[in-house]
């Protein structure tokens, strides 16, 4: 038996366009190949959370999804402010970026409270921000994915972006080419794509961070076949960022 790893999908009923479960997939598979036993918790508005949570990924949604979640997001506050300040791993994808940072604006004038885990605030415009997106980042490299939002989100002082938009895309807002936010273990980002399946680095940063976190050290436990496996996703991803990046 390999050592568990407590994975939890927010809102997924709600809160997952684009593709955003993807991410989740990637993430148990890559888990399972370095030898680790996932256990996948798909939490939704009025369920019971599980015992133990070693990484969260939220994803993308419509203003009407986000308006659904938000009484529960704010149940759950103190204990995913909590977990975040513990240093879990969180992924926050678009619509769950927004929410948790301070607040959500939409174009309809409507204003959507987020839990302040990132210090950053969106106010939605007319104008949707759509399109292939491409930013760097020092830890990553180059990230790839696709956006589609109308929110502008602009980050605090001191709240660090995920990355820089040089060329290819639009970003947080469209005017300081800034793209996303980390605090501590925490990620918010407007990539959909899905994001992981193309950027195994980031994958492998959250599932070292949550191993590490549980068990002290990463140490994968895997066969030949699972390192082979791993090395096929790897080698498809690169192919895929290839064709992304012309
Ligand atoms: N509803 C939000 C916006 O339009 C988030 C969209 C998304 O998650 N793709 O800005």
């Amino acid at each position: 038996m390999g050592k568990v790893i407590d994975v939890m999908s927010l809102y997924p009923k709600d809160m997952n366009i684009y593709g955003d479960s993807g991410n989740v997939l990637v993430v148990l598979r890559r888990l399972a190949l370095y030898g680790f036993e996932p256990r996948l918790h798909a939490y939704n508005q009025g369920d019971d959370w599980p015992e133990q949570v070693d990484l969260i990924l939220g994803g993308g949604g419509q203003d009407t999804g986000q308006a659904k979640i938000t009484d529960d997001l704010f149940r759950r506050a103190d204990r995913l402010r909590d977990l975040a300040a513990g240093g879990t791993p969180m992924l926050m994808i678009c619509g769950m970026f927004q929410l948790f940072g301070e607040y959500f604006e939409t174009v309809g004038g409507e204003r959507l409270d987020g839990i302040g885990v990132l210090g950053a605030y969106t106010v939605g415009q007319e104008h949707r921000m759509i399109g292939n997106l491409v930013e760097h980042s020092d830890d990553f490299g180059d990230i790839i994915g696709y956006e589609n939002h109308s929110g502008q989100t602009f980050l605090r002082e001191g709240t660090l972006p995920l990355g820089r938009v040089d060329h290819d895309g639009t970003g947080n807002n469209g005017e300081d080419h800034t793209e996303g936010a980390r605090v501590g273990n925490v990620i918010g980002t407007y990539m959909h794509g899905s994001l992981l399946p193309k950027n195994p680095k980031i994958a492998d940063h959250l599932i070292r961070t949550a191993v590490i976190n549980r068990y002290g050290e990463f140490e994968p436990d895997q066969t030949s076949e699972q390192m082979f496996e791993l090395a096929r996703l790897d080698a498809l991803a690169e192919e895929a960022r290839k064709v992304a990046a012309t």
